[in-house]
């Protein structure tokens, strides 16, 4: 055993040092993927095996037919997996048996649906520094979207990186230690950091893995122009998974940067202040997301949350999502029907990635085939449609007919999970198939037969013909009757109360119908192939399909809202004002147990209306209004329908917010340094186009500093022509309000309250003017303090 294990375990140190060390070596033995020393000591407890010792090696194994799952569980505990597999057949020689690393999955590179959540995406980004500018690109090997983003390395990486929240991120080497990047991926919670090569990111050798990958003859199509640190990653982060991980990429059929132009910017406090999707282990109801998010599809549903983080900024596109939705909330029916028809439609994008990389199974190609068929009803649909963007996704759906009828023919309706043990290719699809087929259903009937003549041949009334997997078939003789067995039987095996024995013909029965069965298994592995080529040939077709399928499917979901919760068109002017009557918080109106909603009207614009100072007592509704104007504007540049009986705004391009005092701690700042760092953000990149939504800021200092330092961001907000935002500043120290006297720009507001028997009644309304006490004393009251 000793002399045995020795080569192999040359071969397994040979390939295991091929890995980085955080790689765990799934290695093939026979049935099962064993793993070694430190590889065995981590995983067991992970995936709750036995951990056991041959010759001092401690090891562990999984089924290979049941490898899926245990990899999921790995990669989901944040570890990465190599799988290592037997490339020649085991008695092809002597020699040991070759193998190489066929595939390594990571958690930005998942692809199984045991992992992976079906509303998100699962980025891998990869991420170049150039100078003070920072260069991003995500690639979701699951659906094929690859796209780039450009960032200040500074203030803006943290929250190009939050938004898309990638599993895993890989920059080259010689970066790993750059402060700005990790601080970028601490504060943008990224857990897993993979160093690379570093040549790949170099520009000349990312130009030129890109180029030929997409067989383009400059990246330009793309928006790359002027973005060199795009390049970089976005090649950079294709070699890597294409070489260094072994994964197929044929799938990602298309590259596009994102313009900060073209976006609503929300950095990641303003994500999180704004409760817009929610946070790992939080609950769904209290976000945006929850409230909007009745999508039919996946893929809807991812494309929905990727429209909440990165609204648009570009009236058009803005004005053609208005108007899909106006004219789908004018005619339920129609409505009722295309969100009907969605339905059924399955995760396209990630089916066709499976398949694409070779993973996919049976089940997989059918729910394509499925899917598909039901684009011809979806386009029937949207032919007509009063709204052009509705035509224009109606004419992007590609309803492949060939392949649907191709599927249908091939495959049987119940497919089994795998594909090399048969059973999933229909009868009368291939005359090969089926004569293979009849030859080993002719040897059933053949050994029914023998079976009764062997019977009437010995006189022994029960012996059975029977099988099992160590001698294949045999006669089973029960011990009573052993005096007649015939002298051509040939003793195999001694049971308690039976013997087996065989013959020759029925060695020659098993040989024929093995031979048959197991031709027809790998006939139908082909033809699956086949099949399978034949959906991969039509990726792009049906990533079309795909998007149309989603962006319907938000647009619907838009249009249910606005019928379900009473919400209304928000009109897009070209100027800069923001003027909302009776707006609503869309998270707040929902709450099961909330009071009754008073809706609040809202003006700001450049002028007389930039900065609203809202004052009050604790708990009036200040946060509630000043989120809810926020979100209103996200709402809308969304393309949804809002939360107000009116609304009108000019495109903004940035929300900033400071919201409540945040604690900080895991990540290492103090409360006042979290909010003077995101003040710091704010006034350093305002616009006239930005909307600022300022709650109680300098709290986490003394009163003095405090109000200190409120004063000045308003004043300097007020004075700044780059600045001169639309400014909504939530404030409880009343001193603020004589900022209105001296500065034209600024309007004091207050929530309105009662007092009644010495406690407060909130009216929730938002009047003009400043409040004139807090009533400090009276809410300390309503929560229950003692008198004293
Ligand atoms: P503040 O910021 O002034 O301390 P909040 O905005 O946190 O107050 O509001 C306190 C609570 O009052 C909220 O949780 C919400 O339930 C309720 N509330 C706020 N605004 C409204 C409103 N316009 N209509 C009804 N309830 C409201």
């Amino acid at each position: 055993m000793a002399e045995a294990l020795t080569p192999m375990m040359r071969q397994y140190r040979r390939i295991k040092g091929e890995l980085p060390s955080d790689v765990i070596l799934f290695f093939r033995l026979g049935d099962f993927y064993e793993m070694f020393f430190e590889d065995a000591q981590a995983a067991a407890p992970i995936l709750d095996i036995a951990l056991t010792k041959r010759n001092h090696v401690p090891m562990c194994g999984v089924p290979y037919h049941a490898v899926d799952g245990y990899l999921a569980r790995l990669i989901r505990a944040g570890r990465k997996v190599a799988l290592c597999d037997q490339v020649e057949d085991a008695d092809a020689s002597k020699r040991i048996v070759r193998r190489e690393i066929t595939r390594v999955v990571t958690p930005g590179t998942a692809i199984e649906d045991a992992v992976l959540e079906s509303g998100r995406h699962n980025f891998l980004a990869a991420v170049v520094r150039d100078g003070d500018t920072a260069g991003a690109a995500f690639l979701d090997l699951s659906t094929g979207l690859f796209y780039g983003e450009e960032a200040d390395a500074r203030d803006g990486l943290p929250g190009v990186l939050q938004q898309a929240a990638p599993a895993e991120c890989v920059i080259p080497a010689a970066a790993a230690e750059d402060p700005e990047l990790r601080r970028a991926f601490r504060e943008a919670g990224t857990a897993t950091v993979s160093p690379g090569d570093d040549w790949p990111f170099e520009y000349e050798a990312a130009h030129d893995v890109l180029v030929r990958h997409f067989g383009v003859q400059s990246l330009a199509g793309f928006g790359c122009d002027g973005h060199p640190a795009i390049v970089r990653a976005a090649g950079g982060v294709l070699h890597h998974v294409r070489e260094a991980l072994r994964r197929d990429v044929g799938h990602v059929r298309g590259f596009r940067v994102r313009q900060a132009a073209d976006m609503l910017l929300l950095d990641d406090a303003t994500c999180r202040n704004l409760d817009l999707v929610p946070r790992p282990g939080a609950r769904r109801e209290t976000t945006l997301l929850g409230v909007l998010d009745v999508t039919r599809t996946a893929m809807g549903a991812r494309l929905l949350r990727d429209w909440i983080v990165r609204p648009a900024a570009d009236p058009d596109r803005v004005r053609a999502r208005h108007d899909a939705v106006a004219a789908l909330t004018e005619d339920r029916a129609l409505l009722r029907d295309l969100r009907d028809a969605l339905e059924p439609v399955r995760d396209l994008e990630r089916l066709v990635a499976r398949l694409g990389s070779g993973t996919g199974n049976a089940r997989d190609v059918r729910a394509i085939g499925a899917s598909l068929a039901r684009v011809p009803a979806l386009r029937d649909g949207t032919a007509a449609h009063p709204a052009a963007r509705i035509r224009a996704l109606g004419e992007q759906l590609r309803p492949l007919p060939e392949l649907v009828g191709l599927i249908e023919r091939a495959l049987v309706d119940e497919s089994p999970l795998t594909i090399r043990d048969g059973g999933l290719i229909r009868a009368g699809y291939r005359e090969a198939l089926d004569a293979l087929r009849q030859t080993a259903a002719e040897g059933k009937q053949w050994l029914a037969r023998y079976q009764a003549s062997e019977q009437a041949r010995t006189g022994i009334k029960n012996l059975k013909v029977r099988h099992n997997k160590v001698f294949g078939y045999y006669i089973e003789i029960t011990k009573g009757q052993l005096g007649h067995v015939p002298d051509d039987y040939t003793r195999k095996q001694t049971l308690v109360n039976a013997e087996r024995f065989i013959t020759p013909e029925l060695k020659e029965y098993e040989n024929r119908v093995f031979g048959a069965q197991e031709r027809a298994m790998g006939l139908e592995y082909e033809l699956f192939q086949e099949v399978r080529q034949g959906v991969v040939e039509q990726t792009a077709a049906i990533q079309a399909t795909a998007a149309a399928v989603a962006e319907l499917d938000v647009l619907g979901a838009f249009a249910d809202r606005a019928l379900a919760l009473g919400y209304t068109r928000p009109v897009i002017t070209g100027g800069a004002a923001v003027r909302i009557k009776a707006g609503r918080h869309p998270v707040v109106e929902q709450m099961p147990d909330a009071e009754r909603f008073v809706p609040n009207d809202t003006l700001l614009d450049c002028g007389a209306n930039q900065l609203v100072i809202l004052t009050g007592p604790n708990m009036a509704g200040k946060s509630t209004y000043i989120r809810q104007v926020a979100l209103i504007v996200i709402m809308a540049q969304m393309g949804a329908f809002v939360p107000a009986d009116e609304a009108e705004l000019g495109l903004v391009d940035r929300i900033f917010t400071r919201v409540g005092a945040s604690d900080d701690l895991a990540r290492g700042r103090s409360t006042f340094m979290v909010e003077m760092q995101e003040t710091a953000n704010i006034l350093n990149n305002a616009t006239p186009r930005s909307l600022i939504v300022l709650d109680e800021i300098g709290r986490g200092t003394s009163t003095f500093d405090g109000i200190s330092i409120a004063w000045a961001v308003a004043e300097f907000l007020h004075n700044h022509d780059r600045v001169k935002a639309k400014t909504l500043f939530a404030t409880h120290y009343h001193e603020l309000t004589d900022l209105a006297r001296t500065m034209p720009g600024i309007k004091n507001y207050n929530v309105q309250v009662r007092e009644r028997n010495g406690t407060v009644v909130f009216l929730r309304r938002i009047v003009p003017g400043g409040a004139d006490k807090s009533y400090g004393i009276q809410v300390a009251r309503l929560a229950g303090l003692p008198p004293e």
